[in-house]
């Protein structure tokens, strides 16, 4: 079979697998579809075009957005190097993304030259959480170094397989506050939706990775969807709705609308917000029609998910600038991370950066202690100091709360370093950002 011919038989058993794909989803609406990368790779056994990426397809399936994106000159190289027959409109697709996506160790030793840890840690399938990252996450990561801080958060090591004393693979207690499945109703007036167990990327250091890249769990269906509404709608404290998982944005736009849509018709539910690291790992999803979609479920807030300065390309740039424009709310939420962010220079040039695309640094977290963590976790004292490093010493809206989420559900602790420094005569004594003392004539002190 000559090679055009193969990829004319490639492209109709595609079809096929799509069309299959589109009569599950008409014949049960109640199941929330695969992500395509998996369902159209087990539809296809037919030979691939890539010589690097012999199991991978390099068609698109949908239609793509052809005014998205402006590929990034890394990214371009990447992409010339390692998907030769991709299109500008493969890459802007977030279905070939995902398609594409890199799952087994022997893939991604095609564009890395992994450490013997690395694979060691890959070769063996023991650890909590399976590889996935996109070709665009890919294109950011350093070939030659395993410490490069992008590549620490998606490339497994063998510490992952290390439990240090005081790991749980539920330390915040989630599982313990659910009262139904996908839903933990922690405060009073507020839950969280975990829609989706599926990402396009996984983070090493996730703190639900008990839940995420399962093959078994990674789908709630409708029917769960639709007892987690009916808690919401019985429950008539709830004003905030936080939808999360997995990552709810690789979600296809059906089922986005199904779910906005039903909490929109909730006369208490006040507003949702949605967790989501996709404009950093696959902003190409970040399609007009999406942003049109949200767009009509404002008031609708975005809480993203960046860790490092050298996320934010002029793809995440551009992802970003359509959801702010299109006045949806965004505010960044970064673990802090040993090795990856735990300095003052990388978090002020971080913030400084969100704060460039429109995105307010709204949380820095201390690493949960999941299983297999302790490679991540820095002491709280680190934490400490870099608010210190940032507080007076740049735009007040340049920094983020810092927080502890308490282990077993006590919730977000706030720490701050001790600028209050007591009393003395009636005063308050209170430090600057410049360790000088002031004295405060508080109310208390000054009253007769
Ligand atoms: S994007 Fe969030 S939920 Fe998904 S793996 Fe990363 S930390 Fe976990």
């Amino acid at each position: 079979m000559n090679y055009n011919r193969m990829r004319v038989v490639e492209a109709m058993k595609l079809k096929k697998a799509i069309q299959a794909i589109a009569l599950k989803e008409a014949e049960n609406p109640g199941e929330e579809a695969e992500p395509p990368s998996s369902a159209l790779l087990e539809e296809s056994n037919a030979p691939a075009p890539s010589l690097l990426f012999p199991e991978l397809i390099q068609f698109p399936n949908s239609k793509p957005d052809r005014t998205f994106l402006k590929i990034g000159a890394r990214s371009l190289q990447f992409q010339r190097k390692f998907f030769p027959l991709a299109t500008t409109a493969d890459w802007n697709s977030w279905e070939w993304q995902l398609r594409n996506s890199i799952t087994r160790w022997q893939a991604l030793q095609k564009v890395l030259q992994l450490s013997d840890d690395e694979v060691r840690a890959m070769a063996d399938e023991s650890g909590n959480l399976p590889l996935r990252l996109t070709p665009y996450y890919a294109s950011l990561l350093d070939a030659n170094d395993p410490l490069q801080p992008l590549r620490r958060c998606v490339v497994p090591v063998t510490a992952e397989h290390l439990i240090s004393c005081g790991e749980a693979a539920d330390p915040l207690g989630e599982d313990t506050h659910s009262r139904v499945p996908g839903l933990v109703h922690r405060y009073p007036d507020r839950v969280l939706f975990l829609v989706t167990g599926f990402c396009s990327t996984y983070c090493r250091y996730c703190t639900r990775s008990r839940l995420v890249g399962d093959q078994n769990k990674r789908h709630l269906n409708r029917d769960q969807w639709d007892r987690a509404l009916s808690y919401i709608e019985m429950n008539p404290d709830i004003r905030d709705v936080l939808l999360s998982g997995g990552d709810p944005l690789t979600l296809p736009d059906s089922s986005l609308e199904y779910l906005l849509s039903r909490l929109s018709r909730i006369p208490h539910v006040e507003f949702v917000r949605i967790g989501s690291k996709v404009p950093v790992v696959l902003p190409q999803r970040i399609t007009h029609a999406l942003v049109n979609l949200l767009k009509r479920f404002r008031p609708l807030w975005l809480s993203l998910h960046f860790t490092h300065p050298d996320e934010i390309t002029p793809e995440t740039a551009q992802a970003c600038e359509r959801l702010a424009d299109a006045g949806i709310p965004l505010g960044s939420q970064t673990v802090l991370l040993k090795g990856i962010n735990d300095s003052v220079p990388v978090m002020k040039k971080l913030m400084h950066e969100l704060l460039k695309i429109r995105v307010r640094p709204y949380y820095l977290y201390q690493c949960d202690p999941i299983l297999g963590s302790s490679h991540f976790r820095t002491p709280v004292e680190k934490g400490l100091e870099i608010i210190e490093g940032l507080r007076g010493h740049t735009s007040g809206y340049a920094v983020p709360h810092y927080v502890v989420d308490a282990p077993g559900g006590g919730g977000k602790i706030p720490l701050l370093p001790d600028y209050y420094q007591g009393r003395a005569d009636g005063d308050v004594l209170l430090r600057n950002y410049q360790k000088k003392t002031f004295r405060y004539p508080d109310a208390e002190g000054t009253q007769p």
